[in-house]
């Protein structure tokens, strides 16, 4: 348990009094309920990634106290969440609404703005408000969680229905959509696979989209446009509202399914084993996010710290993985392909084939038989979460260091040998220079794959913290200048991203200024969130 104690008093946002806003805590505590309003005063705890604290990020990589809460305060309803908004506009208090928290590695439950107050959505608006059998749908609240939803599917008896799970079945199924994260089946692409929202404006109205705006309908989960324009979109990676419902397509149970590895040796393998997976992946033979992984994770997802496996200063060596990876099942090699086909044997063996086929074209190319990895393999998990199965095996891979975080640059590319190569390479030589260990995950959507390299630091140490930091703002500058942008980032990192999106004089900045302005006109709603800041910030030192 990391514990951090505090010396000062109550961090309280800018541009307000003290007493103040104790006096506005009060009149929200009566609105509320004094159970549901908290005043940060307790000494900051990271909790681990089943009890994420919803005051600071728990794998902080600068110093605790400069992302932190004022307060957190509870809804148990829609019309809370508008009692909260209002109330932050009476007052011009920054609010940063969360649903678990669990957003690891891109800043945790933590608000950009300092001293804002956190709205823990999933404490107690916690509901399945529906799962339709027929439809294949379902209709959630911000603290329903992959392991609640998958839960409740088995418990109803619902064979016939899938559930979608990204690497951690932890997170809200909401608030994994608004993110743009992604699973491993079919229906990997969350934000694609939602239908309706139900969001509270940053002015405190609600908002029905897509057929939700229709009263008496019965297609809200069924048809996401609606009529008129698609708004949707809006509402994601963004600070325009907040979303308290969120409709889903759920997944048919297949029929069956079977997992595969391959290993490929070498590091220039990737430009064949790309080129390879583009056209199957489009034409849907591989039909899962495909997860190229770099070989070195094997060793960290074992639970086994990086002193187990070697003690010296400086990037991993090589070597020194493929001498621990020889007594390994999955033997030598530089990446590791985890795929899943869907179906009964028939339809699923006539891919397999032929993706058998393609990836042994790979000089040095080998096929993992899933029967000789004994049930504790990470294959196994693989498979789990391939298959709609929530788990956590992918946690193991923090403990590489003591008291270990992570941060992610993400970049995205397309599906082509020459840009993998190139953004490997960039990631290799900041992986040697910095001296820390990256885990990278090529994961294929569709036609274009999302680089996730995963910088992993000891919380403890401050030098592994800024260098963390510096390595992620220079791989972010230099995948810019190659035309490379990311698909989410960490809160720090928001303002230097938003601005590498910067063709035609920043327009699309401008634009969403301009719907921001618009929407929130006292600007209390996420000030900051994707490098989006109201005009009452702007150009007054908040942007990094
Ligand atoms: P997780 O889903 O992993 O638990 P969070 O709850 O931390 O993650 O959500 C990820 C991010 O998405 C948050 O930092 C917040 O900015 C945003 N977010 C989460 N839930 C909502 C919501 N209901 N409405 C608006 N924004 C949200």
């Amino acid at each position: 348990k990391r514990i951090r104690p505090r010396q000062c008093l109550p961090v309280i946002p800018q541009g307000i009094g003290r007493s103040r806003f104790f006096l506005a805590i009060d009149e929200l505590s009566s609105q509320l309920g004094n159970e549901n309003v908290e005043v940060n005063d307790k000494p900051l705890d990271d909790g681990w990634y089943m009890e994420p604290p919803n005051t600071h990020d728990g794998m902080a990589i600068t110093d605790e106290e400069e992302l932190v809460a004022s307060a957190v305060v509870y809804p148990g309803s829609t019309d809370d969440v508008q009692k909260i908004v209002q109330w932050a506009n009476k007052y011009l208090i920054p609010l940063h609404p969360i649903s678990m928290g669990r957003n690891f590695g891109y800043g945790g439950a933590a608000p950009r703005v300092r001293g804002a107050v956190v709205i823990d959505l999933g404490k107690r608006m916690n509901k399945i408000l529906d799962i339709n059998p027929d439809d294949s749908t379902c209709l959630v609240e911000p603290g329903v969680s992959y392991y609640g939803l998958y839960e409740e599917v088995q418990r109803r008896g619902y064979k016939h229905l899938w559930i979608d799970v990204p690497d951690l079945g932890g997170g809200s199924v909401l608030g994994n959509a608004l993110d743009h994260g992604v699973g491993y089946t079919p229906y990997g692409d969350h934000w694609a696979m939602h239908s309706g929202l139900e969001v509270v404006t940053p002015t405190g109205e609600v908002v029905r989209t897509g057929m939700g705006a229709l009263p008496g309908n019965n297609t809200w989960q069924v048809f996401p446009y609606g009529f008129g324009p698609f708004i949707d979109g809006i509402f994601s990676q963004s600070n325009y509202g907040i979303v308290t419902k969120m409709g889903f397509g759920l997944m048919p149970n297949p029929g069956g399914h079977e997992s595969f590895l391959y290993t490929f040796e070498k590091e220039e393998d990737l430009e064949q084993l790309v080129e390879i997976v583009r056209p199957l992946r489009i034409a849907m033979i591989l039909e899962n996010a495909a997860n190229i992984r770099h070989a070195l994770q094997v060793l960290a997802l074992s639970g086994k710290p990086r002193s187990a496996f070697y003690e010296g200063e400086g990037a991993f060596p090589r070597e020194k993985m493929n001498e621990h990876l020889k007594d390994h099942p999955y033997g030598a090699c530089t990446w590791l392909y985890f795929g899943t086909c869907y179906g009964p044997k028939e339809a699923r063996q006539l891919k397999l084939d032929i993706i058998h086929r393609e990836f042994m074209k790979v000089p040095g190319a080998r096929r993992i038989d899933p029967a000789v990895l004994p049930p504790s393999d990470y294959f196994w998990s693989r498979d789990k979460i391939a298959s709609g199965e929530p788990d956590l095996e992918e946690l193991a891979w923090v403990n590489w260091w003591p008291n270990g975080g992570h941060v992610a640059f993400s970049p995205v590319a397309p599906t082509r040998g020459v840009d993998a190569l190139r953004l490997w390479q960039m990631a290799k030589k900041h992986w040697i220079a910095s001296g820390l260990d990256f885990f990278l995950d090529f994961v294929v959507g569709l036609r274009e794959l999302h680089l996730i390299v995963e910088c992993v630091y000891d919380r403890d140490d401050p030098k592994q913290r800024s260098t963390a930091l510096e390595v992620m703002r220079s791989l972010i500058d230099e995948g810019a200048e190659e035309g490379y942008g990311e698909y989410r980032t960490h809160l720090l990192l928001s303002d230097q991203v938003a601005g590498t999106y910067s063709w035609n004089d920043n327009a699309l900045m401008k634009f969403n200024e301009k719907l921001k302005d618009c929407l929130d006109p006292n600007g209390i709603l996420a000030p900051g969130r994707s490098g989006i800041w109201p005009a009452r910030y702007r150009g007054r030192g908040w942007e990094i």
